[in-house]
């Protein structure tokens, strides 16, 4: 296991102020800045991860160190390999002590949308990170629940954070009963050396999302339908 807790991230106000349409120069613009010095001051981001074996692979399964996931999609990817870094990468729990006091909405989305910056930040710290280390040139990622509900089911998080092991506690993150990890800017997930670009957008039939980085594969979608 290692714990990746020093990672340097830098905020972009007017960028973040764009997308939050917060007018440059208004009240709301001094308080937002407010807002972006603050958690750069108290965020401290978090990744985690470990280098793990697979033990099995059947139709629609792959076993990893005696954890066994369902997933076709999942299966397709690891074909081609043995080994896989389950992985957690947390804005860190010190923005949710930081955080306005609730009942504003909009305090709460501009605080929600600094976090996820943050998570941003420290997801491409993990992934240079794992290329160094492990030389590894190209990595994809899958994560419980992303794309279609059956692509990977997100109740599959409790294996996933079983085979984490010690890594949860690690780096200050909690899964509830539902599934939903604390912080909520928190993803988990399988990365796992690839030559082939997947994103797991290419697999979800969502027909509006504003976070849609590739486009809907019918072919891929296709070959992890069941007959
Ligand atoms: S299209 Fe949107 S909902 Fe679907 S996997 Fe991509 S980001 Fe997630």
């Amino acid at each position: 296991m290692e714990v990746l807790s020093k990672i340097r991230f830098e905020l972009d106000t007017p960028q973040l102020m764009k997308r939050a349409h917060v007018v440059s120069g208004s009240r709301d613009a001094a308080e937002f800045e407010r807002f972006v010095q603050t958690a750069c001051a108290v965020a401290r981001p978090k990744a985690g991860y470990r280098e793990a074996f697979i033990d099995d692979k059947r139709e629609d399964t792959v076993t990893i160190e005696g954890i066994t996931f369902t997933s076709r999609m999942l299966r397709q990817n690891l074909e081609p390999v043995e080994r896989v870094f389950p992985y957690l990468v947390t804005c860190g729990r010190e923005l949710d002590e930081f955080a306005p006091p609730s009942g504003d909405f909009l305090e709460a989305f501009w605080w929600d949308l600094i976090k996820a910056e943050v998570l941003t930040a420290a997801v491409k710290h993990l992934v240079e990170h794992l290329r160094r280390r492990f030389l590894l040139p190209k990595t994809a990622t899958m994560n419980p629940g992303s794309g279609d509900a059956d692509v990977w089911p997100i109740e599959q998080q409790r294996e996933l954070f079983a085979l984490l092991g010690e890594v949860p506690k690690q780096v200050g993150v909690e899964l509830t009963e539902s599934y939903l990890m604390v912080p909520n800017k928190t993803i988990s997930g399988i990365r796992f050396a690839t030559e082939r670009d997947f994103r797991s957008c290419q697999v979800c039939q969502r027909p509006v999302c504003p976070n849609r980085a590739a486009a809907f594969d019918e072919a891929l979608w296709a070959s992890i339908q069941h007959d």
